[in-house]
């Protein structure tokens, strides 16, 4: 039983650990993406969360702006969805959007979420 412990609680500091690196890229992709009118598109990180990941994703605005139209929505690239912490919910040509079913998940990204009052 101990041992069990042990695991679920690693696990749980690992998933959050996890969700946190998520929340630090969607993070990276606020501070790329240009103001209003300023340009039609721009290069976006993934946002999947893995150490060393840095696969990228040209978009729009407007599609960015479509991935972030809730506080848990993430952006990754097709192949870096991490199946323990997320949900894919639309399938894009070069993106995928996950959402994060899990409910400490989802506290950690709606708090630190500027957008969503
Ligand atoms: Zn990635």
């Amino acid at each position: 039983v101990t041992v069990v412990d042990y695991n679920s609680a690693d696990d749980a500091a690992w998933k959050r650990r996890l969700v946190q690196a998520e929340i630090n890229g969607r993070r990276v992709n606020e501070a790329i993406e240009p103001a209003p009118g300023t340009a039609r598109s721009a290069v976006f990180v993934c946002e999947c969360g893995y150490l060393g990941c840095n696969a990228t994703v040209e978009m729009t605005i407007a599609e960015y702006e479509a991935v972030r139209t809730d506080f848990d929505r993430f952006l990754v690239v097709p192949g870096h969805v991490a199946e323990e912490v997320d949900t894919i919910v639309e399938r894009h040509a070069a993106h995928l959007v996950v959402v994060k079913p899990d409910s400490e998940a989802q506290e950690m990204a709606q708090s630190a979420d500027e957008r969503t009052p």
